[in-house]
């Protein structure tokens, strides 16, 4: 005997499952996107390791940092942690010092209103939002408290000397390829497919997650005019404020159109003031000592 149930109970849950076919019809599951955020200066407008360096009255910060990008050594954005384990002068730095250089740390305007945004989320979608950053863990859970919760940042992690309170070993570093790793575990643990990640960034520790977000079909919003980053992100916002990356996301993502972003903005007390769009071409001439009637010019463009 085969074929279709006959019975009025088979034919109840014949109508049943029509019917939850039909609701899943019109209902449009809420998505789940993992929104990872850069710290220095994408939620701030300074770096943590120039902040404490000023505090502690280093001179060189900048010299220090190009000439370690110069040989790469260290992954881009990995300075700081190597300065700390290895260059004499930042040999007294204890933990307490990179608390109190996270309060002295300048943030974007807005975070807070940005993290709630995220926290809220949208119709169509809910976000958790993670801060994915090179600099001491230390250093961005003091800017951030009571913005980000201490388990949604990740950050480089010391180990401390519990005689001395010196740094004595670095345990794990979120640049360069260590950022890629982060998201992964973040993604496996949140279980979301990684085409629903979005990541933001301003450049140097950046650029290898990005790359990677790309390659998975993700998103990547730069937040600064750095050459490579503006030519690996797919979108780039410059603003002081932080919910501004909000407009390629909702834009990009969502198909929001700009009346439905300036509703979302007003909706939380902003409003959108200006918002131009321009396409940015780098373009460097290099000259030659060719007369230019016996020979062109040589040019590159880029855009
Ligand atoms: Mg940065």
């Amino acid at each position: 005997m085969g074929g279709c149930p006959t019975t009025p109970w088979g034919i109840q849950m014949k109508n049943q499952m029509k019917e939850n076919k039909g609701m899943v019809n019109r209902i449009e599951p809420i998505k789940h996107y993992l929104v990872a955020s850069d710290f220095d200066q994408t939620l701030s407008f300074n770096d943590s390791g120039f902040v404490l360096s000023e505090m502690l009255g280093i001179n060189g910060f900048h010299e220090k940092v190009t000439g370690l990008s110069k040989v790469n050594l260290v992954q881009q954005g990995a300075e700081l942690t190597y300065l700390l384990r290895h260059d004499p002068e930042f040999r007294g730095v204890r933990r307490e010092h990179l608390v109190e250089a996270g309060k002295r740390v300048r943030l974007k305007k807005h975070v807070e209103l940005f993290a709630r945004m995220l926290d809220e989320g949208i119709a169509e979608a809910r976000f958790s939002f993670f801060v994915i950053s090179a600099s001491p863990r230390e250093v961005v859970e003091s800017a951030l408290e009571g913005i980000v919760p201490a388990e949604n940042i990740i950050g480089t992690d010391f180990d401390y000397d519990p005689k001395t309170g010196e740094i004595c070993a670095v345990k794990r570093v979120a640049a360069g390829y260590g950022k890629v790793a982060v998201l992964q575990e973040l993604e496996t643990k949140l279980q979301i497919t990684p085409d629903h990640t979005i990541y933001i960034g301003d450049g140097s520790s950046d650029m290898t997650v990005m790359q990677h977000v790309n390659s998975i079909d993700g998103h990547t919003i730069a937040v600064s005019e750095v050459k490579n980053v503006g030519r690996i992100a797919q979108r780039t916002v410059l603003s002081d404020n932080a919910p501004s990356v909000l407009v390629p996301v909702l834009e990009d993502v969502f198909g929001w159109d700009s009346a439905q972003i300036r509703e979302l903005f007003a909706t939380y007390g902003l409003v959108l003031q200006s918002w131009d769009k321009i396409r940015t071409d780098w373009v460097s001439f290099h000259e030659t000592s060719t007369a230019p009637d016996e020979a062109p010019m040589a040019f590159s463009l880029h855009d």
